[in-house]
């Protein structure tokens, strides 16, 4: 079979099985466009509102990202919003949860190491000229971004093998993303998070949509759930700052404006086939 029809029979079986479909999906550069500002990465309205509609025909749709909970149902305008009193928001990798249904968050304290690791960063990058990264604090985690350096890859490399040897000191794991380095917690990430909801729904096929390096466990875990017997359908959110998740997608749409109108697409496509039954 062709890598079209393949990607086409995957759709196919989320089209003819939307109540047990789990569909899992990033925020940043996925859900919200990539702005310098992270707290001005607001959701955009039409792929919210396309949630909405999937909302009432799919099992579950969650959101799974890396930043923290109460970030991404702020940022995303997550509440209150007409088919999501269902929605699961998984934060920092799916340590953190918030349920629309309750409107509850479920957020366990940071690890102790996070402090003393955080209080390193500044005279590090000062070392290495790099003392205008910025330096997110998310409390579970660490992040050091690069995006807003006169050369960001340059930076990148230069702060990659310092930053792991810091965090393998405090017994951490250094995530690359675009532009970013996360300092975080090891045994945490998003195919762990997806493996976990996917079970506690009982879901039998699963969509990932994701943009980045973060989502790459989420895509193997949509791999490795198929050869468990699972569908999945696997939806990248190109953008031309990183592809490496295109190769293994079964769709690529053009960031954020391609994700929306592709939920649109499927809500059109489920809501039809509901009306023709
Ligand atoms: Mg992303």
């Amino acid at each position: 079979m062709t890598d079209g029809a393949l990607a086409q029979n995957r759709l196919q079986a989320v089209l003819d099985h939307p109540e047990q479909t789990l569909v899992g999906i990033d925020f940043d550069g996925t859900l919200a466009p990539i702005v310098a500002d992270p707290e001005q990465a607001h959701a955009d309205p039409r792929a919210v509102a396309a949630l909405g509609r999937l909302g009432r025909l799919l099992g579950t749709v969650a959101v799974v990202t890396g930043r923290p909970a109460r970030t991404a149902v702020r940022l995303g305008g997550f509440r209150d919003v007409e088919g999501l009193d269902r929605l699961v928001v998984l934060g920092q990798y799916g340590v953190e949860r918030w349920d629309a249904s309750t409107d509850e968050f479920v957020i366990p304290p940071d690890p102790g190491q996070v402090a003393a690791l955080t209080q390193e960063i500044p005279p590090l990058l000062d070392r290495l000229g790099q003392g205008a990264a910025h330096v997110e604090h998310k409390g579970r985690a660490v992040v050091v971004h690069t995006r807003q350096l006169p050369d960001p890859d340059a930076s990148f490399s230069t702060l990659s093998g310092p930053l792991n040897d810091l965090a393998e000191r405090h017994e951490m794991v250094v995530e690359p993303g675009k532009n970013v380095l996360e300092i975080r917690s090891p045994g945490i990430d998003k195919g762990v998070a997806l493996r976990a909801i996917v079970e506690q729904t009982g879901a039998r096929q699963v969509v990932f949509v994701g943009d980045d390096l973060g989502d790459l466990p989420a895509f193997r875990e949509v791999e490795q759930l198929r050869r468990e017997g699972l569908g999945g359908l696997l939806v990248c959110s190109a953008s031309h700052e990183e592809d490496a998740l295109s190769a293994i997608a079964d769709v690529v749409v053009q960031g954020p404006a391609g994700v929306a109108t592709w939920l649109e697409e499927l809500a059109d496509a489920l809501e039809a086939r509901r009306s023709t039954v």
